[in-house]
């Protein structure tokens, strides 16, 4: 509402300042064409110049109509005259919300454009009473990334209700049968599954915490970090893991790498690059953790000989919730969240994080991060555990 009085005010300037002007013009040409300009005459031309350069300024659509005719269109407005098909529909759009508005006062729209790409427009018309014959002011604004960023928090609400509905739904039915119950062996057998969810809730909860502390950077705290120390650390902490699933981790790290960056931030994405890698391998396969320097990038890739990503999920499996294989990501402990963590704990760093993989064959997650040119020498190790 601010942009629009604002803009109403400068187009009534722009359309006021065109009639003085225009008058000013005539009565100049009338009395003589060698008349020279009057001072006021030239400021108030100068003033109009500037408020029509304002007008091509601002990132909105401005069009004043006169007898549902356009009698001025801002810069960014003519972007919706060169004739394509989206800018017929505009223009149609807009002509419909002319013709409401002189019968309805103010009036919006909004208008989806296919594309590509893809937008969203909002459209408003309103009646400009300071001006005669039917004054019209029509404002085009594009919502498209507002719009975007709406429906992906909206997806983002709805996926954490369902995601934390479903253990609290299991772990209620559980609870129920469980007091109904006394054969022993049933009993043991509920309150493991009781205990399972209870589990499931608590690594999603503490999944969509790192993930929101991570996105809003507010805890970014950067440290020199040896990286053959980062990568023994998080070896050490899904060891067990492995050694249940039968898998093998080893490292092969290039002396003397090192960055700056988020301690936490960087543990918690290779961790969950680990993670993954023991959790979608069969038993009896290795995993490979390298680390070397390309230029100025260090590149900390994790191998595992497990099912490998179908090619259609590879460019999803770093969105939030999204999982290849609902069932088994779940039957793992899996929150569908670990690699948006790692894809945001790269982009905080300034890096990246790609994947390789072949269904059935196996995966490379590689994680590219900024290096630092300092010697490590000198560096302590923080205990393992
Ligand atoms: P999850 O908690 O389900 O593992 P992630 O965000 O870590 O969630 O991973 C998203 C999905 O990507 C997983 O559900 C799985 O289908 C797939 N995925 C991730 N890492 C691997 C891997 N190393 N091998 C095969 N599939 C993987």
């Amino acid at each position: 509402m601010t942009w629009l009085a604002l803009v109403a005010g400068l187009v009534i300037g722009v359309a006021l300042a065109s009639l003085v002007m225009g008058r000013q013009h005539r009565r100049e040409h009338q009395e003589s064409a060698s008349v020279r300009t009057s001072d006021d005459a030239s400021s108030s031309r100068s003033e109009s110049s500037r408020v029509f350069r304002a007008l091509n300024a601002v990132p909105l659509g401005i069009m004043v109509f006169e007898r549902r005719r356009p009698v001025f269109a801002n810069a960014f407005a003519h972007q919706f005259d060169s004739g394509r098909h989206t800018d017929v529909l505009v223009e149609r759009a807009i002509a419909e919300l002319v013709a409401r508005a002189s019968t309805e006062g103010a009036v919006d729209h909004e208008l989806d454009l296919y594309g590509p790409p893809r937008r969203r427009l909002s459209l408003r018309a309103l009646p400009l009473a300071e001006m005669s014959n039917d004054g019209m002011l029509v404002t085009i604004e594009d919502v498209s990334e507002r719009h975007r960023i709406e429906e992906v928090r909206r997806d983002f609400v709805a996926n954490v209700s369902h995601e934390l509905k479903t253990p609290v739904g299991a772990i209620g039915v559980l609870a129920e049968t469980l007091s109904a119950e006394d054969d022993p062996d049933i009993v043991s057998r509920l309150s493991g599954r009781l205990h399972d969810e209870a589990h499931r809730l608590g690594t999603t909860i503490d999944d969509l915490l790192t993930l929101s502390t991570i996105e809003s950077g507010e805890t970014f705290q950067t440290e020199p970090i040896v990286i053959g120390n980062l990568v023994n650390l998080c070896i050490e902490r899904v060891r067990a893991a492995a050694e249940l699933n039968d898998v093998s981790i080893t490292a092969s790290v290039e002396d003397d790498l090192r960055i700056d960056g988020d301690r936490r931030q960087l543990e918690s994405a290779l961790s969950n690059l680990l993670d993954n890698a023991v959790k979608y391998s069969d038993a009896g396969t290795d995993v490979v953790v390298q680390a070397a320097r390309d230029e100025e990038w260090i590149d900390i890739a994790v191998t595992d000989a497990g099912h490998g990503v179908p090619e259609r999920d590879l460019t999803r499996i770093f969105e939030r919730f999204y999982r290849v294989d609902q069932a088994r990501s779940r039957a793992t402990g899996g929150t569908g969240l670990g690699l948006s963590i790692v894809r945001h704990v790269a982009i905080n760093h300034g890096g990246d994080v790609t994947v390789r993989s072949t269904e059935g064959v196996g995966s490379t997650f590689q994680l590219r991060l900024p290096a630092v040119n300092r010697s490590v020498a000198n560096e302590r190790s923080p205990s393992v555990g």
